[in-house]
């Protein structure tokens, strides 16, 4: 960002590259909408108009400018009146700051066009995947893939020209780990500790499940009393099978850890993990108090994906650095030669 600074005559030019960016960045957003919308139902991406979720009545290509339009009609639909969802501003306003602000952090006149660029493509994932996951609590392979894909063209990139690459400090090497860094660590913890707490401390219905069967191999029962006993069983296998095993990091929640450490280092993936377990346990606090005052019972899972896409958005920005700093601060100064003796 230090070239904003000194940029000498050029700042006008870098003014104009932000804007453009921008407006580049809200016109990918309206399209990031729809997949939002069409790619958790399965649904075509390019077949159908964009129509009111009201009336059915077709939008008007003057009615589809990202942005302007909503505001122009004030997020009202122009046939019926119906209100036209928020969301709809917020991720193309979200997507079109999220890449003008990559334009500001990555010196593109200096260090090139192409970090920057696909890290916008990233981005554009990241904001996809966050928000199918906060609706569905679902992640959509395609999209992963997508994200994967992004990341590995991202390091042969950087590792063929590291010069096109200068504004991305991260080494091929770094990379590979980061896909193993934070992705492992999920994998069994959501894996493995999480259903294992979870069957052997938590789950009633586990413990009573458990102590049946030990009850039906061990005790000479009579034919009604193992009838009986196996009715209670079969409920509880039922109830545990409803309320699912786990609740923890799901596979969508590995594969997009494993692309965010292939696209950024292993460095900002675990700052980025740190940010989203932070964040994730603040927003688990609130609902918490909020379902305490409501007088319900219990917190229900929620997404823990829009944490992580925050994380690796925030870490894309300054993750790298972040963790040398830490890394710094970790490291004991050696004494000086002169000091001794
Ligand atoms: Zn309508």
């Amino acid at each position: 960002m230090e070239h904003l600074f000194n940029s000498g005559g050029l700042l006008g030019y870098y003014i104009g590259i932000y804007f453009m960016t921008f407006l580049f960045g809200i016109t990918i957003g309206s399209f990031l909408n729809v997949c939002i919308y069409r790619l958790p139902a399965g649904e075509s991406l390019t077949k159908k108009n964009s129509h009111c979720m009201t009336c059915g009545a077709y939008i008007k290509w003057y009615d589809l400018i990202p942005v302007f339009s909503w505001l122009f009609l004030r997020g009202k639909c122009r046939a019926c009146g119906s209100k036209i969802s928020g969301r709809y501003i917020l991720v193309e306003s979200l997507t079109g700051i999220l890449f003008a602000a990559t334009f500001v952090r990555f010196d593109v006149i200096v260090d090139g066009l192409i970090y920057p660029a696909l890290l916008c493509l990233f981005i554009a994932g990241l904001i996809v995947i966050g928000f199918e996951d906060y609706d569905t609590q679902e992640m959509t392979l395609g999209v992963l893939f997508y994200l994967t894909a992004v990341a590995a063209v991202a390091r042969i990139c950087s590792t063929l020209f590291p010069t096109t690459f200068r504004g991305n400090e991260v080494p091929l090497i770094d990379g590979i780990i980061g896909m193993f860094s934070v992705s492992v660590p999920f994998l069994i913890f959501g894996f493995v500790l999480t259903p294992l707490i979870y069957c052997f401390i938590i789950s009633e219905d586990h413990k009573a499940a458990r102590k049946i069967k030990r009850r039906l191999k061990k005790e000479k029962l009579n034919e009604k009393e193992t009838e009986r006993l196996q009715k209670t069983l079969d409920k509880h296998l039922e109830e545990i099978k409803e309320t699912g095993p786990v609740y923890g990091f799901g596979m969508g929640d590995v594969i997009l850890m494993a692309a965010g450490g292939l696209m950024l280092g292993w460095k900002a993936t675990v700052v980025a993990a740190f940010i989203a377990i932070i964040l994730g346990a603040v927003y688990a606090l609130v609902l918490k108090l909020k379902a305490k005052h409501n007088d319900e019972e219990g917190v229900k899972a929620f997404a823990f994906g829009p944490f992580l896409v925050i994380g690796l958005v925030l870490a894309s920005f300054f993750g790298t650095q972040l963790m040398d700093l830490y890394i710094d601060y970790l490291t004991v100064p050696q004494v000086p030669d002169y000091y001794i003796g």
